[in-house]
């Protein structure tokens, strides 16, 4: 049994498993596959301290730096389930999907998100090749250039913003009739010159020379005409979707099925702590999944230190 279960691979578990071994307690983490969506990314320029780095370096890095403490690594395995402590200070049971239980005091998850896609031809094939989900991450890359947005949810709204500010132009698509983002950000979008809006866009496919996107189709929904755009890149902005399928009637879950957590990282159950982009907490970014998670880990250590076994 483990003092502390770390459940997720990505920077909030890796944070939290470092500080947890760091406190001399029986640590555990287990991933489906470590590294998290850092693994599906190119560069990562604003991780502070490192200038440029590479996705899978980050991921190779975090996974040396928990291995130096000696953590215990379970890795290509999914849970299925959580099943809290029957009294306070008691074992929680984690049941993988091969059957197997794992059992902890203290429970930290670090389960993350994944964007949601629009799936449509060219999106997968020119991933990372033109076809972005991040502006915070990926913006700068295409400073000068002609890029898309789809969405025009707050996401959607708020990306073409910032956006508008670092690149040549913005062409917003959004499905609907109408953009969805709140008053004062549609005003402040249509504001800005270098804005396109087109509502009422079915995307078709993003096309491209095989080696990076070059462009995209879409459909106006209402005359049925057809349309092909001249891009360098577009940002996929239709939702990004918690990994929290195996939780859901374990604990509280906000409305958009993230776990909601105070500032210590607390969760609706005693013993169990949750880090990262699985969370409510806002801006969802590998150094505040880090820093989420190097929390939640104190808090669980606090946890321990104040709760006696049954
Ligand atoms: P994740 O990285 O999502 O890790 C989740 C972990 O949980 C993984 O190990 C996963 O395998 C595991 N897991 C999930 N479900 C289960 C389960 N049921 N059982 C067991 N394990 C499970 N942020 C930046 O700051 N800078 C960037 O440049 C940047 N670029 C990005 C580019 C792309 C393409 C993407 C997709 C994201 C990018 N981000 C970037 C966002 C950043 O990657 C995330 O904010 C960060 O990885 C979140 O960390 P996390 O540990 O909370 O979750």
């Amino acid at each position: 049994p483990y003092e502390v279960l770390i459940i997720g691979g990505g920077p909030a578990g890796a944070a939290a498993a470092v500080y947890a071994a760091r406190k001399g307690i029986r640590t555990g983490i287990v991933a489906e596959r470590f590294g998290g969506q850092t693994m599906d990314t190119l560069g990562i320029e604003n991780f502070i301290s490192v200038l440029e780095t590479e996705g899978p370096k980050f991921a190779a890095a975090l996974e040396a730096h928990v291995r130096h403490y000696g953590v215990d690594i379970i890795t290509l395995q999914r849970v299925a389930k959580l099943e809290a402590a029957a009294q306070p200070g008691g074992y929680a049971s984690v049941v993988l999907d091969n059957g197997a239980v794992l059992k902890a005091r203290s429970v930290i998850l670090a389960t993350g998100a994944r964007w949601r896609n629009i799936n449509v031809p060219g999106e997968q094939e020119y991933k990372t090749k033109g076809v972005a989900y991040c502006p915070h991450c990926d913006g700068p890359l295409f400073k000068g250039k002609d890029v898309a947005v789809i969405g025009g949810g707050n996401s959607g709204v708020e990306a073409a913003i910032d956006l508008a500010g670092v690149v040549k132009s913005v062409t917003l698509l959004e499905f609907a009739d109408q953009l969805r983002a709140d008053a004062v950000l549609v005003d402040k979008l249509k504001s800005m010159p270098n804005v396109t809006i087109h509502t009422n866009a079915q995307t078709l496919e993003v096309t491209g020379d095989g080696q990076k996107m070059n462009g995209l189709r879409y459909k106006d929904r209402v005359g049925g005409a057809e349309h092909k755009l001249d891009l360098a890149g577009v940002f996929v902005q239709i939702g990004l979707v918690p990994n929290t399928e195996f939780l859901k009637g374990t604990l509280e879950l906000s409305k958009f099925g993230e776990i909601i957590i105070d500032a210590k990282c607390h969760t609706s159950l005693a013993g169990v702590f949750a880090a990262g982009d699985v969370t409510t907490v806002p801006y969802k970014q590998i150094i505040i999944a880090a820093g989420e998670g190097s929390k939640a880990a104190l808090s669980a250590f606090d946890y321990l230190i104040r709760t006696p076994a049954p």
